[in-house]
This record gives C-alpha cells, sequence and structure tokens, in this order.
C-alpha cells in the first residue's frame, strides 16, 4: 500500500531521516522502534504527507508521488495525489485529538462529510458501527472531556476506520493511557491486525509490537539500524544498539 524508498528529511540543518526505506504491503503491520528522537514520529508523518521531505520517494499503491522543485524547495506537485495519500492512511495520534466541541459521532463524521462528501445517512450508520466495533458504541451523544483516555483513544480510532483508509498509521497510540486503559486500545489494535488491516505502528509497547507486527524496523538516528519479523528482531537482535534499546525498554 505504502512504500518509502531512500527518504531524506531535515529540518532546517538538522537531519532526521537519512536514506529511509520501508514497505507496507497491503495486510501487514509495520512497527516502528527505537529511541526518543530516532525520527520515528517524523517518518510517519512523511508517510503521510504530514512533512515535507528532501530527497527520496513516496509509491501509494505503486503510483510514485510526484515533486516539483528539489531539496528544501521540494514540494508534491499533484493536488489530488496528496488528497489521495492523506485520506488512504489515517492517522491516530498518542494524544488523540478529538475535537473537544463536537460529540463523539460527530466527530468519526466529521471527515468522511466534509473531506470525502460521502451521503450521511451512510456515514451515521458507518460510524455508529465503527463506534460498536472499538465498544463504545452507547458514547454516541457525549463530548470528549466525558470519556476516559482509553475511550477517546478507541474514538479516534473509529474516526479513522470512518475514513476507510487503504492503511492506519498509529503514533504511540497506548503512550498517554494508564496501563489498563492502555490494553483496552491494544486489544482494539490486535483485532485490526487480525482482520488484516495494513497498518505502521510507532510504539514504545514491545509486547505490543511482537504480538501484532509482520515486521519490526529499529530506527536509530534517522537510519534503520536492524529490521525483520518480531521473532528475530526481539529473539536474537544482531544490531549492539538494538540488545541496548531492548534490555533498557524490557
Ligand atoms: P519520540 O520517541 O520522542 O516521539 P521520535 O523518534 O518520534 O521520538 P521525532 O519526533 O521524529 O522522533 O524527532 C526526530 C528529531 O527531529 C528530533 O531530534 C526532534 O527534535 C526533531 N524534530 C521533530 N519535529 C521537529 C520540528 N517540527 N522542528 C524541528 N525539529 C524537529
Ligand atoms: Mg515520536
Amino acid at each position: 500500500v505504502i512504500q518509502i524508498d531512500g527518504l531524506h528529511k531535515a529540518y532546517g540543518a538538522l537531519e532526521v531521516l537519512k536514506g529511509v526505506s520501508l514497505s507496507a504491503p497491503r495486510g501487514h503491520v509495520i512497527s516502528l522502534i527505537g529511541s526518543s528522537g530516532s525520527g520515528k514520529s517524523t517518518l510517519l508523518r512523511c508517510c503521510n504527507l504530514l512533512e515535507d521531505s528532501q530527497q527520496g520517494d513516496i509509491l501509494f499503491k505503486g503510483e510514485p508521488l510526484t515533486w516539483k522543485g528539489t531539496g528544501h524547495d521540494r514540494r508534491p506537485s499533484d493536488a489530488e495525489q496528496v488528497l489521495r495519500i492523506r485520506t488512504n492512511l489515517s492517522m491516530v495520534f498518542q494524544q488523540f485529538n478529538l475535537w473537544a466541541h463536537m460529540t463523539i459521532l460527530q466527530n468519526v463524521m466529521e471527515a468522511p462529510l466534509t473531506v470525502l462528501r460521502r451521503d450521511r445517512a451512510e456515514v451515521e450508520k458507518a460510524a455508529r458501527g465503527y463506534l460498536d466495533k472499538v465498544g463504545i458504541g452507547d458514547k454516541c451523544d457525549v463530548y470528549p472531556a466525558q470519556l476516559s483516555g482509553g475511550q477517546q483513544q478507541r474514538a479516534a480510532i473509529a474516526r479513522a476506520l470512518c475514513m476507510e483508509p487503504e492503511a492506519l498509521l498509529f503514533d504511540e497510540p497506548t503512550s498517554a493511557l494508564d496501563p489498563e486503559l492502555e490494553q483496552e486500545v491494544v486489544k482494539v489494535i490486535k483485532d485490526l491486525a487480525t482482520e488484516g488491516r495494513t497498518m505502521i505502528i510507532v510504539t514504545h509497547d514491545m509486547k505490543l509490537a511482537a504480538d501484532v507486527s509482520d515486521q519490526v524496523i529499529f530506527l536509530h538516528q534517522g537510519l534503520i539500524e536492524e529490521q525483520g519479523s518480531p521473532d528475530v528482531l526481539f529473539g536474537a537482535p544482531k544490531s549492539e544498539r538494538l540488545r541496548g534499546f531492548l534490555s533498557a525498554t524490557l
């Protein structure tokens, strides 16, 4: 679904991604792990074009993104292509980012209505279905502040699903939650993996990464230091840095 080839990204003089490649085929779950500042969020945000990048290719369903300009002046050249990528790669953030002045149902319905211009009755039906699926079907008419963190995050996942995206991108979806609420969200993510959803998950939760991933990527200072199946990566890490990282986190 999404493929990145040799991506370089700098904030001014600070090089954050130094030639990173990854491929998320349909139905695969990829986890990105690594120390704080290694570039995980930046890589995820480059995937759905929330960040620009200076070099390297981004392909969506095999179609390369077209650019104009080079280096720091490089921008996507095809607005329709950008919209297609954005709407098909739905992001779930650490801090949920629900709209506080909208009910949960309105939050889930908003983007399909305004961005995709879908039929209201159909969107409402789908939205209620996704809220049921994540276990908060009874919370349609309340506001985000009335929900626990775990419920808010599940609402954010329902909102992402309601776009009917090709893939879901998660940036530390459980990091803001207390351990017992974290498990509610982990369960939803595991169910999505079992369903065969394509997902890229940035996480500090090594157990989640081990349980759901087809592939785990360990980033270190803007480069992929090691990647592989969770069995190999966690069971027999080759890189000294990865071994150090794992012993510090487990
Ligand atoms: P964490 O685990 O703490 O979330 P991360 O691996 O997600 O870390 P990034 O957020 O991708 O790391 O940041 C990578 C580097 O880019 C860091 O050095 C960070 O300070 C820098 N950075 C991130 N966002 C910006 C920005 N908007 N402007 C300037 N520098 C930034
Ligand atoms: Mg981050």
